[in-house]
């Protein structure tokens, strides 16, 4: 069993963490060895979840922002046979429910049927299996090319007769060699392969279950729920959630995650005090502080900062927004922008909005706000600060100097950036030495001596990869992007990385580099931290 890993991942592309799978990826993809870090090919683990799709939709019967996701997987370890039996034996023995009906991949566009997980399931005597098609039960390939397979879902009545698709059984059988998009048309003569290594990942909502197992019609309903419903739905998710981002490490910040955190902590501070919040904070922490022991961190303090900051601006749009009966797109975007009012307050408070022309304005907003996103974490910087711009350039040295020491074939695996050091995750087998660290420390400071410059340039995609320039394994770009190079403006330039910046002009002004910390994060994977004195 794998402890759940932090609502913040490690992959820089991703906001949040919104499956079990996604800490499992370098073992899937070969990087990483689960018989070395965890002593098994097979795992199961509950892992904190967040959907920040979801947030609009949260009150209704089943959505939610936080929730546990329950999951077994297998990297070469059992198969389809097992897996299977091992979910019927969990719903119907431990659970003791009935499986309503189940779905099997009907096979299309050159991609045979999953017959054999028919047969399984008819084994154990599961008579209603229906036949789906590849937009429901066929999971991948994500990007270019990738690992791809059926999938087959288990399905049970609600207390309302309804059947609730309550677990998805996803097996990586199939390795292809185009996108999705290649293989739904069935026209591409591109190659559908085994994979080499059988994989096996699946997911539970642990609330959609509980809803299921305990006779409820919506999730609230539920015993998860029950001591936190005081203030309705709404208020119950958002308290919950806000709990869990600040456990993780997220504080309120206009961007990236922390900008989702302080539309939540706003909309409950619009709903109840700062005082019903603490006392809220308090049944999280008893509820789910055994399990999750970074609960007991300070979450009241971030709660009462924020309330501080927000409470006399919220107080003072509650007033201007009690004047309206009804509300024109124009008046609410206006106080959403001078009061900080998020769209969903705005939304609790005054009915007849036109959602559609809103939503127009708001979008505009967005599209700014997501550009923040993407900017924050295309780099894996925290913040744009001077401090984490120069470091943000010693790590493109670093990258390159790791190549020139340890051998082309180093890669970067992830970074993350801020104002007091960097940190970069790469591809290499062993530990570093005394001298090969030393080495790269004396060559990344000769290369701040020799003040080169950083350049920037934008290019097609197809030039910047002839050009050999680094990008982030896994990480997705576009047909046009920005390459930075240090120290000359080609092939033969010291540094050269896709990469949106910012950076510092000459590396004169970078300072004295050195090296904290080597070690190691995942099989053949190495982490450096270091900082510029
Ligand atoms: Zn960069």
């Amino acid at each position: 069993m794998v402890a759940s890993s932090s609502l913040i991942p490690n992959d820089p592309s991703v906001l949040l963490t919104t499956a079990g799978m996604q800490q499992f990826k370098p073992y899937y993809t070969g990087v990483s060895d689960t018989q070395a870090d965890f002593g098994s090919k097979n795992t199961v683990s509950i892992q904190k979840s967040f959907r920040t799709t979801d947030i609009d939709e949260v009150g209704d019967e089943t959505h939610l922002t936080f929730f546990e996701m329950l999951g077994n997987f297998s990297f070469g370890g059992y198969q389809k046979e097992e897996a299977i039996k091992l979910a019927y034996e969990f719903i119907t023995k431990e659970m003791n429910l009935l499986i309503s009906y189940v779905t099997i991949f009907e096979g299309s566009a050159g991609v045979p049927k999953d017959l054999e997980s028919k047969q399984i399931w008819e084994s154990l005597g599961v008579e209603d299996i229906r036949e789906e098609g590849m937009g429901d039960v066929f999971w991948g390939p994500t990007g270019s090319a990738g690992p791809c397979g059926p999938t087959t879902e288990i399905y049970c009545r609600n207390a309302q007769g309804k059947d609730v698709e309550i677990w998805n059984v996803v097996f990586n059988q199939f390795f292809y060699l185009g996108t999705r998009e290649e293989l739904l048309s069935g026209t591409s003569d591109k190659k559908l392969e085994p994979l080499p290594t059988f994989g096996v990942d699946t997911g539970m909502g642990l609330e959609r279950l509980a809803m299921i197992a305990q006779t409820k019609t919506n999730i609230f309903e539920t015993d998860l729920f029950a001591p936190l419903m005081a203030h309705g739905r709404i208020v119950a998710d958002h308290v919950r959630a806000s709990c869990f981002l600040i456990a993780d490490g997220v504080r309120p910040d206009n961007k990236g995650a922390g900008y989702i955190l302080r539309r939540l902590m706003r909309r409950v501070l619009s709903i109840i005090n700062v005082e019903e919040f603490k006392m809220l904070i308090d049944v999280v922490v008893r509820e789910y502080g055994d399990h999750y022991p970074e609960l007991k961190s300070p979450i009241k303090e971030v709660v009462i900062k924020e309330a501080e900051q927000f409470g006399a601006v919220l107080e003072q749009g509650l007033k201007e927004l009690k004047k309206f009966k009804t509300i024109d797109t124009v008046t609410a975007f206006n106080l959403f922008q001078s009061y900080g009012l998020p769209l969903d307050v705005i939304k609790d408070h005054v009915p007849g909005l036109d959602q559609k022309a809103f939503e127009n304005e708001f979008r505009k907003h967005q599209d700014v706000s997501r550009a923040g996103i993407a900017g924050k974490f295309s780099g894996g910087l925290a913040d744009h600060e001077p401090a984490t711009i120069k470091l943000h350039t010693a790590h493109h040295l670093l990258l390159a100097v790791l190549q020139q020491v340890l051998g082309p074939q180093v890669k970067q695996r992830g970074s993350n950036i801020n104002q007091e050091r960097l940190r970069l995750d790469f591809s290499h087998p062993d530990k570093m030495t005394n001298e090969q660290k030393k080495k790269v420390e004396e060559i990344v400071n000769e290369m701040i001596k020799e003040d080169l410059q950083v350049i920037k340039r934008e290019m097609d995609k197809v030039e910047a990869e002839k050009l050999g320039a680094e990008h982030e394994f896994g990480a997705k770009y576009g047909d046009k992007v920005s390459v930075y190079f240090i120290g000359g403006e080609s092939n033969d330039a010291f540094s050269k990385e896709f990469c949106g910046g910012p950076h510092v002009e000459h590396t004169s002004e970078l300072g004295h580099f050195k090296i904290l910390k080597e070690e190691s994060v995942a099989q053949g994977v190495r982490r450096i931290i270091a900082v510029l004195e």
